[in-house]
């Protein structure tokens, strides 16, 4: 098999990272893609035949610029740069309410479309949603819409571009020790309380997520398409555990 070129986005920290990472030592090619700049060089550096792009999801021409210094169309996308901002989502200011959706849900569909300019027969998006595209947590703004657009996006693009044979799907995470989730579990009474109530009795890790992306490319996860892959050791199915019974 011909090695595959990878191009992650928000690669500079967290769960891209992992991603990179993974990939890479998976033999993949990988782009390094993140908005801060030094991030993108360390994490490149750290990684056999990895290479840094500074670009901005939101900016179809940084992405353009950033593809064409990656050189050979990238055979798998995945769309992971994220940002959150935490509130009531109605007393929060218009502008951090775009500002979530135009980062999560508009960068994700800029990242694909300028990618699948290039794209061709067996290329792949996925993209990083998380169990907040289906259940909304309050406090956390515009990004459970944001998630759930993206969720969308991936299944129409599975089928739209069904013809050119790329595949599309999401990976979606629950509670991850990890990027910006890093300060929530930095307080230990939560961090005991959401491993509780976990059904595999931890928190996920940036690992768990990349294993998920490695396999959907993968051979062995060919025919998954338009799918969403949920990892969050099952808490998605807890709810009826919390309801009193007599
Ligand atoms: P993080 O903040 O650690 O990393 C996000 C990265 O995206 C940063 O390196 C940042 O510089 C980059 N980025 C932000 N805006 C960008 C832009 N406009 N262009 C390019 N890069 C940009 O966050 P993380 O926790 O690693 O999150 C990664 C993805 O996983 C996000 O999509 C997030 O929504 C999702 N997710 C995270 C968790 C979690 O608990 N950490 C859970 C579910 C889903």
């Amino acid at each position: 098999m011909t090695t595959r070129r990878a191009l992650v986005t928000g690669a500079g920290h967290g769960i891209g990272r992992a991603i990179a990472a993974k990939l890479a030592a998976a033999g993949y090619i990988v782009g390094v893609l993140d908005l801060n700049a030094q991030n993108a060089e360390s994490v490149a550096g750290e990684l056999e035949g990895a290479m840094a792009l500074v670009a901005d999801v939101t900016d179809a021409q940084s992405i353009d610029a950033a593809l064409d210094a990656f050189g050979t169309a990238p055979n798998l996308l995945v769309n992971n740069a994220g940002i959150v901002h935490f509130g009531p989502v109605i007393e929060e200011s218009l502008d951090d309410f775009v500002r979530v959706i135009t980062v999560n849900l508009i960068g994700c569909y800029i990242a694909s479309r300028q990618a699948v300019q290039r794209m061709s027969a067996g290329d792949h998006i996925v993209s990083i949603t998380s169990i907040n595209d289906r259940t909304p947590a309050p406090g956390s703004g515009a990004y459970p819409a944001a998630k759930a657009g993206v969720r969308q996006l991936m299944r129409q693009l599975a089928v739209e571009l069904g013809d050119r044979r790329i595949r599309a799907n999401s990976v979606c995470p629950g509670f991850i020790d990890a990027g910006m989730s890093e300060p929530i579990y930095a307080n230990a009474k939560i961090r005991t309380a959401r491993s509780a109530a976990v059904p595999v009795g931890r928190l996920g890790t940036a690992q768990d997520v990349a294993n998920a992306v490695a396999f959907l490319d993968s051979e062995a996860g060919s025919y998954v398409n338009g799918h969403e892959l949920v990892v969050d050791g099952g808490v998605i199915h807890t709810l009826l555990k919390h309801l009193p019974r007599d």
